[in-house]
């Protein structure tokens, strides 16, 4: 099979954690043991989140603005760094894991569209949370934007959609040559193309999104977007969620679903079936075997099959 594999933020740093190299080291073990099964039989394309990393960069980046002749890095560089980053220890910890296996990490350009509604919405929380006292302390660019999560404050981006992978005709060349590829991290760099020219934009894309884009544009057999719950549940803050197992495009369009989490996964699921996709599934990182071989996370296919 040809799967699309999103890691979330959760393979790399827990909530509480400190965002320092040795915890997404250590983390990124367990996550490697769970993706070397899949890697190991299948041709594997892995992606991943990046918000918490993008915003430590693009912090390190403002306390060094007076070196760098006052310029704030944009953001498409910052992606790039933030996917090189993370796609090394990922690489590392699998190769570390299947010294047989070829592995590679790929930069990736996505293009998205200058008259994007989301480039005059910065919705994307990116980087720490700060407190009011925190935030009026904060030595940062004029033009960065926060916005309230809970009590407290996060920076927001813009998150336009992905609409092409530049680099695909590579991808699709490495994974017919059995390599592993780690590419479109942090939903990939977010790029403009103007009369042909193609230049970095001031963005951050969804890695939901853009894992759903890679699949569709691969052909691939599965889309699998690894997390921290067993699935998607309709009640999911009660007491004990009823998860869903076997579902369709249909029933999970009735949910209501928070766009910073679970919306973005399952919408982008229901646009890989709907665009001829054989199937999607949802769940546990540590449970990525089972969620290949259909029996366990919300597995989404077009239509539901009949019951045996
Ligand atoms: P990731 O880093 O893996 O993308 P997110 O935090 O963005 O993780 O999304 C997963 C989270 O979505 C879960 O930890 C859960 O708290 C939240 N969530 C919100 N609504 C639901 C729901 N209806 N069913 C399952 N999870 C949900
Ligand atoms: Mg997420």
């Amino acid at each position: 099979m040809r799967i699309v594999a999103a890691l979330g933020g959760n393979a790399l740093i827990r909530r509480g954690q400190p965002l320092s190299v040795q915890t997404q080291r250590d983390n990124l073990v367990a996550a490697a043991q769970a993706l070397a099964p899949l890697a190991r039989t299948h041709e594997l394309l892995i992606t991943h989140g990046n918000g918490p990393q993008v915003g430590l960069l693009a912090l390190q980046a403002a306390a060094y603005a007076g070196q760098s002749g006052g310029e704030a890095t944009p953001l498409d560089v910052l992606g790039a760094e933030s996917e090189g980053m993370v796609g090394y220890l990922i690489e590392q910890a699998l190769a570390n894991l299947l010294p047989e296996r070829r592995f590679a990490t790929l930069l990736t350009q996505v293009e998205v569209d200058s008259a994007d509604p989301a480039f005059a919405h910065p919705s994307k929380p990116i980087g720490p949370l700060y407190s009011e006292a925190e935030l009026a302390a904060l030595v940062r660019p004029a033009h960065w934007q926060f916005g309230r999560d809970g009590e407290r404050w996060r920076r927001l981006v813009a998150s336009p959609r992905p609409l092409q992978v530049l680099e695909l005709p590579v991808i699709r060349l490495l994974l017919e040559q059995g390599v592993s590829v780690i590419c479109g991290g942090g939903g990939g760099i977010p790029v403009l193309r103007r009369d042909g020219v193609v230049h970095g934009v001031e963005a951050v894309i969804d890695k939901d999104h853009a894992s759903g884009l890679l699949a569709r544009q691969l052909g691939a057999d599965l889309l699998l977007l690894l997390t921290d719950v067993p699935g998607v549940a309709p009640d999911f803050r009660a007491a004990e969620p009823q998860w869903l197992h076997r579902t369709t495009p249909a029933a999970l369009r009735e949910l209501a679903l928070p766009a910073g989490s679970m919306g973005p996964k399952v919408q982008a699921c229901i646009e890989f079936v709907e665009a001829g996709g054989p199937r999607a599934a949802i769940g546990r990182l540590e449970d990525a075997t089972a969620l290949v071989s259909g029996s366990a996370g919300t597995q989404l296919s077009k239509l539901r099959p009949a019951p045996r």
